[in-house]
């Protein structure tokens, strides 16, 4: 190809490369490509055709129309279309609460039950203390800075580990830390994110989460923005300080004037060459701790609950939540009729993975004795999330939060870095548009985009 083939290239067709793909073409760019090596669109926030179920490849939904990328994807005019707790309310399936909790002896509670069997009257007001502490705007002599755990904010409030085991489950299942590794700034956020957005107006995407890569893909094509499938960037080119374009596994250059990496901290160094980047930035990338997963989904002939998407699970050795997309009925259009998926998810803590998973699995069994009998089980996919993959994200833990996480401007001229490991904060994949935002607002010298999500 010749020079100037591209005013933007984004390496990678994750949700953050094509949410960035999408702003630029509504804000009038053109000549825009991503390359994504794989053969689908969407990274770990889409779902696979896996006999008849769409199966996730990592994220297990989005937190409905007024989340951070529900508001993004409407502001570049990608229509998602969701199902709402509200909406299941209406039609009698659901109490239009979002998640409850449940114990291995099979007792459940929801949060806004008075009665619990597994916490006296006091722990159950500690709890509440605790929560509106985290709520408060000021809160005299505690400290709930980033460098103060949940598990020190807490102390202020209970010595209750059954309180410390739910708010365990509760970070688990939003970001697969716990009480000891996640800030409590960090957590105030994921819970005012979670309570704002989600609690009330929680809304699953009809199509899954591939609902919302679908749209994003209609915006950019529509805008004459190109995405190319099987494409493998071996190299960033970077001349004098400045990116130029990238080279392919197969040995084309493709120039363009911006390029925007969307493929992990490490790629970063490993396509743009470690030597490009000052040291202090190698050795953060270097250092970064991941977060360690195993999602584990169930196909089932038989649904677990038929009155909430999501349990949390906080006396289990391994799953800290569970969420069933099925729940939203054939029309979330993720499960062949009358079929029901599940998502099990399990920070992993050793790096056996295989009793990881069987320790899962136990906890399965004994939540739901039964379910995995062979009349019910119609598939087990264990997906694993770990190490220092190229792939592996960094956790939300200390050090690695909002500004301190990777600014989107790196040090080398018109290469900009988005994603989940960018500057963010919030629920899971949620952060990923703080940092998109930043990056279209340096590249499009605006000031606008980072504004409107705040
Ligand atoms: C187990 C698990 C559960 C999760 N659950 C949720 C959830 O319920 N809700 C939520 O909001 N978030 C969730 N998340 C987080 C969310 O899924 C991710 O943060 C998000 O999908 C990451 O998007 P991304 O664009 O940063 O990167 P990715 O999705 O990783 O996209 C990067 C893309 O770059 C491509 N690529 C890599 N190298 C190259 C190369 N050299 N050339 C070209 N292309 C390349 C990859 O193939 C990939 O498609 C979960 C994550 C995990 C792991």
């Amino acid at each position: 190809m010749s020079e100037q083939d591209y005013d933007t290239i984004i390496i990678g067709a994750g949700i953050g490369g094509l949410m960035t793909a999408a702003g630029l073409l509504h804000a009038g760019k053109r000549k825009i490509l991503v390359l994504e090596k794989g053969t689908f669109i969407g990274g770990k926030y889409t779902e696979i055709n896996h006999k008849g179920y769409k199966v996730t490849t990592g994220s297990w939904t989005s937190i409905g129309k007024s989340s951070h990328i529900g508001r993004f994807c409407e502001e570049v005019g990608a229509n998602v279309e969701y199902i709402t707790l509200r909406q299941m309310k209406k039609k009698g399936i659901g109490s239009g609460l979002f998640s409850k909790v449940r114990y291995t002896d099979g007792t459940e509670y929801s949060p806004t039950s008075t009665e619990t069997t597994h916490f006296s009257e006091k722990e159950g007001e500690e709890m509440t203390t605790l929560l509106m502490g985290l709520a408060a705007k000021e809160l005299k002599g505690i400290d709930r800075s980033k460098n103060v755990s949940v598990r020190q904010y807490g102390e202020n409030f209970t010595k209750s580990e059954g309180i410390m085991g739910l708010l365990d489950s509760l970070i688990g299942t939003a970001a697969c830390l716990n009480v000891d590794t996640m800030p409590t700034s960090e957590f105030r956020i994921i819970m005012e994110d979670g309570f704002r957005l989600a609690a009330a107006r929680f809304g699953f995407p009809v199509g899954g989460v591939r609902g919302i890569i679908d749209a994003l893909e209609k915006v950019i094509r529509e805008k004459g923005g190109e995405i190319q499938t099987k494409c493998n960037v071996e190299k960033i080119n970077i001349d004098n300080n400045r990116a130029t374009g990238v080279e392919l596994s197969d040995g084309k250059t493709i120039n363009s004037k911006i390029v925007v990496h969307n493929a992990g901290p490490r790629r970063l160094l490993e396509l743009g060459g470690r030597k490009n980047f000052p040291n202090e930035l190698v050795k953060k990338i270097d250092n970064l701790i991941p977060v360690e997963a195993a999602a584990i989904i169930l196909g089932l002939n038989k649904p677990i609950s038929k009155d909430i998407p999501l349990i949390l699970t906080p006396d289990c050795e391994r799953i800290v939540g569970i969420f069933e997309p099925t729940f939203f009925g054939d029309e979330a259009g993720v499960a062949p009729p009358g079929k029901t998926m599940i998502d099990l998810f399990c920070p992993i803590k050793t790096q056996n993975i295989k009793k990881e998973v069987d320790l899962a699995i136990e906890d399965i069994q004994n939540l739901y004795p039964g379910i995995l009998d062979k009349s019910n089980l119609d598939f087990q996919q264990n997906m694993i999330f770990y190490k220092n993959t190229p792939a592996a994200e960094s956790g939300q833990t200390f050090n690695q939060t909002g500004d301190d996480r990777i600014d989107p401007k790196t040090p080398v001229n018109n290469l900009y870095f988005v994603g989940f490991d960018a500057h963010g904060s919030g629920v899971a994949g949620d952060l990923i548009p703080i940092g998109v935002r930043k990056a279209l607002d340096y590249i499009l010298k605006t000031e606008k985009w980072l504004k409107v999500a705040i």
